[in-house]
């Protein structure tokens, strides 16, 4: 199955190893075809060179938008040797067979990292360089297709290997490279278009491998992190400072943590286990901050993740290390925080330089089988003054801002989520149950755990308010809440029984507001 090449075309704009490979090439008796750049750098090297124009009759033209676009390079590449109509075609036409194909693109990708302009990112996309891949690629049983210069050694130990020829599973394997090479190319620019046009049905995930992962969720499970190159400040951007690497479970956690701060007032504290705050808090100091937090659920906040919405301070960091805790996320630390995380060692700490914007719309993927599921990210926001109050009482200034930050942790909840609050943090949260009674009982009893951690004679819900992420469907949640100790609600209303469940708050003597936006979140 081995194929021996006879002409290679080679066209590149990263020439790093080009010399050496066309040299090697032209020892093995391979006839030279390259573009303007390419060639010039092949000749100055000393070695015989053909033009593509000189191939195809036309002249490289239009800023190099055309060079290779042309039926005696596609001809070549495209022929199959063994079906006589292809060969016939070959002899009608003057195509010669182009057995060896060696492209990389403009570079794209760098061009818009690099803060260049529209016409220059524009001139920066390679039509005829992907053409020829996706060519050559497709007829992988007859032409080898190098994208990679990190491949060029493996190439000539091919041809050494094989008597100057390339093997079937060599060109595949090849073949299989170029694809994920043009498809990653076109997300990129897709990506960058999204300028023109964002919204869901823009499916394109530009995707870079960031780093293999360890395993996934589970220790049998393979698992890779790649970045969509958007630049948003988290974990996929931050510095890590110290620690093992990542590993899936903890960059998830970790995500979650910090888009949650990220949407707090600030001096805000979150601790997260298995994607959902375990204790939330604003204070006057992030110390007090974390120390609120932490009360919220000692138990869960063990190997939890923590992020701040401000610079690590040391008394902060004293805090976080008198417990194991896998990750710490910041726009900062300071050197006296970092002194303090160094003496452990299994800690890591993540700085971003800034917060993300939780307003700035985004796009969510999430797979099911045979497809892919894409949505705006929920990135809805009340505003206080389209909140309405729906009982006799209203709530006070303190119940008002305490609603709020309950309504906005709860967002950062997975359904169905219950979020009591008092004084700017959590003292009960009920998570992911599948009814939302049982989020609710869940909520007070952690409330019970909080009272007897701080040793309060009643729940720790006593005087709170509480968060629903969705509508009560009936009394019997809100009066779960109200029983544990709950004297202001906010939930989106909506239900075909809100008369009942707004009657039922009066007759208990809640304040209730509606915000109208629902924060599922599964
Ligand atoms: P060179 O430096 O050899 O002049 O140009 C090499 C680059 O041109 C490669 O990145 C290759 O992908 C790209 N290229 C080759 N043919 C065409 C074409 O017809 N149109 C465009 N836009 N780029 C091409």
């Amino acid at each position: 199955t081995a194929v021996v090449p006879r002409r290679a075309l080679i066209s590149v704009s990263d020439k790093t190893g080009l010399v050496d490979l066309g040299r090697a090439l032209a020892e093995r008796g391979v006839e030279l075809l390259s573009t303007g750049g390419s060639a010039a750098s092949l000749r100055d090297a000393g070695l015989e060179v053909r033009d593509v124009s000189d191939v195809t009759g036309f002249p490289e033209m239009m800023d190099g938008r055309v060079k290779t676009l042309h039926p005696r390079v596609h001809g070549g590449l495209l022929a199959l040797r063994d079906e006589p109509s292809h060969r016939a075609a070959m002899e009608e036409h003057g195509i010669g067979a182009i057995d060896l194909l060696v492209v990389n693109l403009y570079p794209f990708e760098a061009t818009v990292a690099s803060g260049a302009d529209e016409a220059t990112c524009i001139e920066n996309i390679d039509i005829g360089g992907p053409a020829m891949i996706r060519a050559g690629a497709k007829n992988h049983d007859w032409t080898t297709v190098i994208v990679d210069p990190e491949d060029y050694d493996a190439l000539l130990a091919e041809l050494a290997a094989h008597d100057g020829g390339t093997t079937l599973p060599f060109r595949q394997r090849q073949a299989a490279i170029a694809y994920g090479r043009t498809a990653a190319y076109d997300a990129a620019v897709a990506t960058w278009m999204a300028r023109y046009e964002d919204t869901p049905r823009r499916v394109a995930a530009a995707a870079r491998l960031s780093q293999p992962l360890r395993y996934g969720e589970n220790p049998h499970q393979d698992a890779a992190f790649y970045v969509d190159g958007s630049g948003r400040p988290g974990v996929a951007t931050a510095t890590q400072h110290q620690g093992k690497a990542l590993s899936y479970n903890n960059i998830n956690d970790t995500d979650a943590a910090f888009e949650l701060v990220a949407d707090l007032p600030p001096m805000s504290v979150a601790i997260i286990k298995h994607a959902n705050p375990c204790g939330v808090a604003t204070g006057e100091t992030f110390a007090q901050a974390y120390c609120r937090a932490y009360d919220c659920d000692r138990t869960s906040a063990f190997g939890g993740i923590v992020a701040l919405n401000g610079i690590l301070d040391e008394a902060t960091a004293r805090a976080i290390t008198e417990i194991f805790t896998e990750v710490v996320i910041a726009p900062g630390a300071t050197d006296a925080a970092r002194a303090v995380f160094a003496a452990k060692k299994n800690l890591r700490l993540l700085t971003t330089g800034t917060l993300p914007d939780p307003r700035m719309p985004r796009r969510a993927m999430r797979q099911v089988a045979g497809g892919w599921l894409a949505q705006d990210m929920d990135v809805g926001h009340v505003d206080p003054a389209e909140i309405s109050v729906v009982t006799k009482r209203a709530p006070t200034d303190d119940q008002m801002r305490d609603l709020m930050f309950a309504w906005t942790v709860a967002k950062h909840v997975k359904s169905n989520a219950i979020v009591y609050a008092k004084d700017g943090a959590t003292v009960g949260i009920g998570a992911g149950q599948m009814s939302r009674l049982d989020s609710s009982r869940i909520a007070a009893r952690k409330a019970l755990d909080v009272a007897e951690v701080l040793g309060l004679p009643h729940s720790a819900a006593q005087g709170s308010v509480v968060a629903s992420d969705a509508f009560f469907p009936f009394a019997d949640g809100l009066m779960a809440a109200a029983e544990a100790g709950a004297r202001a609600v906010i939930q989106p209303g909506g239900s075909m029984r809100d008369d009942d469940v707004i009657r039922a708050a009066d007759e208990a003597g809640l304040a209730m507001v509606f915000t109208s936006m629902r924060h599922f979140r599964h």
